[in-house]
């Protein structure tokens, strides 16, 4: 299951998972959006599209149900889906509160509310995996960094967000550490995606490697961590 699958990284981590020959649910708040991308992706594979708000408890709970209706377990849940709202970011001290309660809805209570609804779906999996696509921007250690390494970003709601993401995959892994089932954040890179006006440097489908890899981590790879293409990645 890929959260937000219809373009961006989703779309093409999907794409790479459907070529591994998983079957793939492509979920998807926009009807037309999420049935057009499925029957793109259908030439790689196996590719549903489900509907999935996951801002809304209704349509995760109904996706959770269509899912455990099709399937009787559920390999890999990638929390993908979410937003950077542009109009209205700024520094703390300024930061309007409902851009930060706008973009929690998506990246942090999104995220929970459809692992929350597919964990019993994952738990019936011999080793699944779940991935929160994060981002470097969420490291409080590269946010403190005297040299700046993030640049002079004015932004403090998409950063947080991510933080808390991370947060969620490192107590997730320690709840389910006596399981199969692995948890990680990963970082996929500057990618040229509506999310930033295609300011990204780098292709989405290059993106949504990293996200693949920790999909499809064998049994001795880590849970609760946060890693990007090069490796890990501070909190
Ligand atoms: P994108 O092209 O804007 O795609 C975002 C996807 O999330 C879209 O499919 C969008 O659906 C979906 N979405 C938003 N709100 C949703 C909701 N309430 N329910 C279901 N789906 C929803 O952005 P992207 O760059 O591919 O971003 C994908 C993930 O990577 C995000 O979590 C982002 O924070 C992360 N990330 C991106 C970059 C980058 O450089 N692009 C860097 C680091 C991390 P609609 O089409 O319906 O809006």
């Amino acid at each position: 299951m890929v959260t937000g699958a219809n373009k961006g990284i989703g779309f093409y981590t999907a794409q790479q998972l459907a070529r591994r020959g998983y079957v793939v649910w492509v979920g998807c708040r926009d009807k037309d959006r999420g049935e057009a991308a499925a029957k793109e992706l259908a030439v790689d594979g196996d590719v549903r599209f489900v509907s999935l708000d996951v801002t809304d408890a209704a349509s995760v709970a109904a996706a959770a149900e269509r899912v455990g209706a099709a399937t009787d377990a559920l390999d890999v849940l990638v929390n993908n889906a979410g937003v950077a709202i542009a109009d209205g970011e700024g520094l703390p001290g300024s930061v309007p509160i409902d851009t930060i309660e706008r973009t929690l809805a998506v990246n942090l209570y999104g995220a929970l509310r459809v692992t929350q609804s597919f964990l019993p779906l994952l738990r019936q999996a011999p080793a699944a995996r779940i991935v929160n696509v994060s981002s470097t921007m969420g490291s409080i250690s590269a946010s403190t960094d005297p040299d700046r390494p993030l640049g002079a970003t004015a932004a403090f709601a998409y950063p947080i967000s991510k933080t808390a993401l991370n947060s969620l995959t490192a107590w997730l892994s320690v709840e389910l550490e006596d399981t199969p089932i692995k948890v990680n954040s990963v970082c996929p890179g500057f990618n040229d995606t509506d999310m930033n006006g295609h300011t990204g440097t780098q292709h989405p489908s290059q993106g949504a490697e990293v996200v693949v890899r920790a999909a499809t981590l064998p049994p001795e790879g880590p849970s609760g961590t946060f890693f990007d293409a090069n490796g890990t990645v501070a909190w």
